[in-house]
């Protein structure tokens, strides 16, 4: 596997792809995107960590940086702390949802959120050109161990509902021992949950595959019955997604993180909703409920975000459990996400599984196959010639709306290959969709 370098930053198996020598190179090419400047340093709990941080920090003092090292700390944390602290940008060491042997840096800009892919592109460039912006007197870098604590607290002062009902509520959270477990568990006793913390040892040695999906997450669901918890709480390494588990233990899907998140807050302050063209029907049904525009996006963090700064939204994110609350930061959050969803649980007085009884219920279905660049921009132009009628949406790819469901056929940006998420009333009819536009396509 070769290093993944997208938007949403860079990714390599440790030692072989990545190594010390890439992470140093990155980060001087961040340097001297940024002119120097204040950025915050984090990273998640994985063992290459600390050897990967390392060579990040010199790479952006060699570039002139006034580094701020947070230490082990959440995605969201970074995005908070640098919009908060006015820094210019931050690197947080991490793959993501990746398994421990991966690891990863990615990148933010002065708002917190993830670059926009003109400035991704231009990172890369001028990493490959390796002329790099050179100081002979770096600034001393610095250590602010509080930022999680200042995140949490944030996420407290945002809250709208009357916490009582949530009054020692089981809750039953799993950090995978990612960077999650330090503050995550402070936030559920201060909203007045008990909390049981499991896989809760940031050494980064992930307990199960790190991806919060339904495969991953029957130890969390086991867990929760056990328990006779309210509600299960799944974070990635870098706990910027969150998936959940209802009462019965199952496990609800990813889309439905956002959409309860979106719920409780539309439910107070009807806005717009960004989310990407990926992500399910059930946000246009709440914005038809709440009287709102949903915004759709090309898919990735960035998009979402700028849009949701450009437009003034209330909430938005991505159906991978990402939720983004502009009042914490323009960058996913399972912090945000754990108290919008307690909160709607506190309003309503109704469990997980009533919560999700009372949504639409769609089958989502995805796929990809392998296709050459020149033939995808065929068969694309293909379709949208075929479905003319329902206003394809071709910001990414092309995404098409029908009466019965919706499909999106997206090349990827980094990959010779070509992605399709179709969402339906069942698995018979998305599946006829996903058929009908693949002939169109001669795919
Ligand atoms: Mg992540």
């Amino acid at each position: 596997m070769s290093l993944m370098v997208s938007v949403s930053g860079v990714r390599g198996v440790v030692g072989q792809t990545l190594t010390p020598a890439v992470a140093l190179e990155f980060a001087q090419a961040f340097g001297t995107l940024l002119g120097g400047g204040r950025v915050l340093l984090a990273r998640d709990s994985r063992p290459s960590g600390p050897m990967l941080e390392a060579a990040a920090l010199a790479g952006l003092l060699a570039a002139g940086c006034a580094v701020t090292r947070l230490g082990i700390a959440m995605t969201p944390t970074v995005g908070f702390a640098v919009r908060r602290g006015g820094f210019d940008g931050g690197l947080v060491v991490t793959a993501s949802h990746n398994p421990g042997q991966w690891n990863g840096l990615k990148f933010l800009d002065r708002t917190g959120t993830a670059l926009e892919p003109q400035q991704a592109r231009q990172l890369v460039e001028l990493r490959a050109a390796g002329s790099f912006r050179i100081v002979s007197e770096p600034p001393q870098p610095r250590d602010d161990p509080d930022a999680g604590q200042r995140h949490v607290q944030a996420v407290l002062d945002a809250v709208e509902a009357d916490l009582s009902p949530l009054k020692g509520l089981r809750v039953v959270l799993d950090s995978v021992n990612g960077a999650g477990c330090l503050d995550t568990p402070r936030l559920l006793s201060a909203l007045g949950c008990q909390v049981i913390h499991v896989n809760s040892d940031p050494t980064g040695r992930f307990a199960h595959p790190p991806e919060p999906v339904a495969e991953n997450l029957a130890g969390l669901g086991a867990a929760v019955k056990e328990a006779g918890a309210a509600v299960g709480f799944a974070q990635d390494p870098d706990a910027d997604r969150l998936a959940i588990v209802d009462e019965r233990g199952r496990y609800i899907g990813e889309e439905y993180t956002l959409a309860l998140a979106c719920w409780f807050v539309l439910s107070r302050r009807p806005g717009p909703v960004a989310a990407n063209l990926s992500t399910s029907r059930l946000i246009d049904d709440l914005g038809r409920r709440f009287s709102v525009p949903v915004l759709r996006t090309p898919v990735g963090e960035s998009h979402v975000a700028r849009r949701m700064l450009a437009e003034g939204c209330v909430i938005g994110g991505e159906g991978n459990g990402g939720v983004i609350d502009p009042r914490i930061g323009y960058v996913r959050d399972s912090l945000s996400g754990i108290s919008l969803v307690l909160q709607l649980m506190a309003q309503t007085g109704k469990s997980v599984s009533q919560l999700v009884a009372e949504l639409p219920r769609y089958t989502m279905v995805k796929e990809k196959m392998e296709l050459d660049p020149a033939r995808a921009k065929d068969c694309l132009e293909a379709i949208t010639a075929r479905f003319a009628a329902c206003s394809p949406n071709t910001v990414d790819g092309v995404r098409l709306d029908f009466p019965e469901g919706w499909v999106h056929v997206r090349p990827s940006n980094t990959e010779p290959i070509v992605r399709i998420v179709a969402e339906g009333p069942d698995a018979v009819t998305t599946a006829n969709l996903v058929a009908r536009v693949r002939a169109a396509a001669g795919l």
